[in-house]
């Protein structure tokens, strides 16, 4: 790819974009004085599509007008309604649709997966997570190391990046389970790691884990909507994710649950039981003894937010009409017009921390910006620039391919420019 930096070509490339008109399917925040921000935080609140409205207010009305019955009578009966949404999801991750389900939300789900396929023995218990893991990820592994009677120091076991270094080397992760293989019994990795933006190779993670006979998930945050992570194939074993960044589905909107259909008819697997993972044919019985589900359906616990779902399957229907075919083909492109400007800029105060390959990246670019501190943010912010802070001196900007345009781009990297 050949860029240009003027905002002429940026302009010119929004034109030639066969995606460009999907931006008007979105509120955009303005300003004041009603200028469009420049939103870069897709990566933690994804912006909410104009039809979002339309799908709740469905379900309000039919909740208005038929009660119970809306069970059985709404246009898009409730009882049902997670399976609407399991397609697109599943193509979304490129898993089968029996591998995927709707449900909860993210950490609670890791949780869940953990009762199923943590199962440590007295000498095999350790968990191997990515040093920069995700806070809430780290806590939730280190409590069930507690939950199961095991020092939660020795236990975890981290993946660094080398000394002086950002980015994790797979070798590495070769390495740990070379040695101490014998002692871990799960790996649970960000595929993209919310920190440095670096999209992992999922199918070596789970050769390297399996070799060793360690369960292996992953929790695709980052991924979902962003990069095509490929599950069915990488061979993981269980893997979650929430649909409230690049998914779009609103704050604190439901997670996506994925076990590996080699699990699907395993009844053994322990987990926790509800009404909503019993065989649905009797289920409303009541009372037969617990006959839990076949596929990643056999997860779930209680029947789901009907609303929160409605705005899942806005945004899914957009992914729907556009695949993550083209939007991974605009994503490359327009985040490597965002790279090509920052490089331009020539100050070696910047350095992208994200990987350049991108093979090796979704939409996010990690900007380091040496002796910066807090304010820089807070000066971006004053003039539109929505981003992300991550001390001590990293901007986290993703430009999402849904709504974000090439003129965006242009002009963020060039208020950046002025700022430094
Ligand atoms: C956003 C994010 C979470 C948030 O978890 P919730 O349970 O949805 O609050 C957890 N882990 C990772 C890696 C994330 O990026």
């Amino acid at each position: 790819m050949t860029y240009k930096n003027t905002l002429e070509y940026a302009k010119q490339q929004d034109k030639d974009d066969q995606l460009s008109s999907l931006r008007n399917r979105f509120h955009i925040p303005k300003d004041k004085n009603g200028k469009d921000w420049l939103y870069f935080t897709g990566n933690s609140l994804g912006l909410q599509p104009k039809s979002t409205k339309e799908y709740i207010n469905q379900e309000l009305e039919d909740w208005a007008n038929l009660g119970v019955e809306g069970h059985f009578e709404a246009k898009n009966p409730w009882l049902n309604y997670h399976e609407l949404l399991t397609d697109t999801m599943a193509k979304i991750v490129g898993a089968k649709p029996i591998e995927v389900v709707v449900m909860n939300t993210l950490t609670t789900n890791l949780h869940l997966l953990m009762v199923s396929f943590y199962r440590p023995t007295k000498t095999k218990y350790k968990i191997v997570i990515e040093s920069d893991a995700f806070p809430s990820d780290r806590y939730a592994v280190q409590s069930q190391l507690k939950f199961h009677g095991f020092d939660e120091e020795v236990g975890l076991i981290e993946w660094k990046p080398r000394e002086g270094e950002e980015l994790l080397n797979i070798e590495d992760l070769e390495t740990i389970l070379e040695f101490e293989g014998d002692e871990v019994a799960m790996l649970l990795i960000g595929g993209v790691n919310y920190y440095t933006g670096q999209f992992l190779d999922l199918k070596r993670i789970a050769e390297i884990g399996h070799k060793k006979n360690c369960v292996v998930g992953i929790d695709l945050a980052h991924g979902a909507g962003n990069i095509q992570p490929d599950l069915h194939n990488s061979g993981v074993d269980f893997a979650a994710w929430c649909s409230y960044k690049y998914l779009n589905a609103g704050p604190g909107s439901l997670s996506g649950l994925f076990v590996h259909e080699k699990h699907s008819d395993n009844k053994e697997l322990p987990r926790f039981g509800g009404w909503w993972n019993h065989n649905k044919e009797t289920r409303f019985n009541m009372r037969q003894p617990f006959d839990v589900m076949q596929g990643a359906e056999g997860w779930q616990l209680s029947n789901p937010p009907i609303l929160s779902m409605a705005a899942i399957k806005a945004s899914l229907d957009l992914f729907d009409e556009v695949g993550m075919e083209a939007l991974r083909e605009k994503s490359e492109k327009l985040t490597g017009y965002f790279e090509f400007l920052i490089n331009e800029i020539g100050s070696d105060d910047i350095k992208i921390i994200t990987p350049s390959n991108p093979k090796e990246r979704g939409c996010q670019l990690s900007i380091q910006v040496k002796n910066a501190d807090k304010s820089l943010h807070k000066k971006l912010t004053e003039r539109n620039v929505i981003t992300d802070w991550r001390e001590p001196d990293v901007i986290r900007c993703a430009p999402v391919p849904l709504y974000n345009s090439f003129e965006d781009v242009y002009k963020m990297v060039l208020i950046l420019k002025d700022l430094l």
